[in-house]
């Protein structure tokens, strides 16, 4: 079922589950595992993360440099299919711009027609380890907009076509994209990002789901600009609750966003005490949810990035 059909038709806000790719050496069996306790909420789709190849640089003996491809993690693909032979759920690879050509995606949009997955959310990626800005890869795209316009460009193997519904050629994929309350960290200001964010949506995009964030005015007036700049698909807040005391100044660097002083303040009266500082995070991000859904919002994301107890604690309070 498409995400774009699931948010029309459901009646009150549901969670969605953001997961990463394991590491290379991780059996499917234990990649089952750790996202079994989010089963026991009928998630109805599981998000997958995409993650551009790095090359490293290995000094020969000769002492010549040869370039070598370091692949790290399993594919969005592979994971999407091993979640799908386990549990009866959506699964939305991301695919990214990063490293990769147009042609290399339309193939991979093969694979993904080929397992019956019809939604994806399309991003850009960012610049390889060392490189100052993103340059996007020969006969690849420059910018999110251009990928979701090549896969709405997309027509699908002969046998795909044959299969589709009439009308259906271009509209295969549901497609999402992300968006930034607190503005991406290379855009000028909010209002140009703004723009364009909806030259995603002027391709084709159905849906945004947001970087985290952590004070809810900032989702609210990031929606009101929106809608004043003629966005109207729906916008999915993404959430993402602190669990360490090092994360208030990792999240800030990382995602180029604010951590409200209130709760700056409580993490620093909590000291060395890792278990206050994990319930401080909880609780913050149990309160974000339980606002964010009495203000209506269709549904709320969650970047699990491999951690899945607070997220837990969070889905019982809130859902
Ligand atoms: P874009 O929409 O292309 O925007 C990038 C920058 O270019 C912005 O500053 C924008 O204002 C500017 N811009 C866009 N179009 C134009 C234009 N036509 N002319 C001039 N400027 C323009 N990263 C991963 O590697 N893997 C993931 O799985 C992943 N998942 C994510 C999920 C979500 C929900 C979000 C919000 C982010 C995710 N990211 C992921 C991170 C994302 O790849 C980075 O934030 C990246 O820097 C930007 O991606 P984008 O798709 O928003 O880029």
């Amino acid at each position: 079922m498409k995400i774009s059909d699931i948010l029309t038709g459901s009646t009150k806000a549901y969670p969605s589950l953001e997961i990463v790719p394991p590491l290379r050496g991780i059996t499917k069996k234990e990649l089952i595992e750790s996202i079994a306790p989010f089963m026991e909420f009928s998630p109805k789709y599981i998000n997958v993360t995409s993650h551009r190849d790095e090359f490293e640089f290995r000094e020969e003996a000769d002492g010549s440099f040869s370039r070598h491809l370091v692949r790290n993690r399993i594919s969005e693909t592979t994971v999407c299919a091993a979640i799908m032979s386990r549990y009866d759920v959506e699964t939305v690879p991301h695919i990214i711009c990063a490293g990769t050509t147009a042609e290399e995606i339309e193939s991979k949009l093969d694979n993904l027609e080929f397992l019956g997955i019809n939604n994806i959310v399309a991003l850009r990626g960012d610049s390889m380890t060392g490189e100052k800005r993103f340059s996007p890869t020969p006969g690849g795209y420059r910018y999110a907009s251009e990928l979701v316009e090549g896969i709405r460009r997309y027509q699908g193997s002969a046998g795909y076509q044959r299969n589709r519904k009439e009308g259906d050629s271009d509209r295969y994929f549901c497609i999402g994209v992300g968006g930034y309350p607190e503005k991406h960290f290379e855009a000028a200001n909010i209002e140009t990002d703004i723009e364009n964010l909806k030259k995603k949506i002027d391709a084709g995009a159905d849906y945004i789901i947001t970087q985290m964030f952590f004070d809810n005015n900032v989702y609210y007036d990031f929606v009101r600009r929106c809608r004043e700049a003629g966005i109207t698909v729906p916008i999915i807040p993404g959430l993402k609750p602190l669990s360490t005391a090092r994360q208030i100044n990792m999240i800030p660097e990382s995602f180029s966003l604010d951590i409200p002083v209130e709760l700056t303040s409580e993490i620093a009266k909590a000291g060395t005490d890792k278990e206050a500082v994990y319930r401080i995070g909880t609780e913050w991000c149990i309160e974000q949810c339980r606002d964010l859904i009495a203000h209506g919002v269709p549904a709320v994301h969650f970047y699990t990035m491999g951690k899945s107890q607070n997220i837990v604690n969070i889905l019982k309070e809130c859902f």
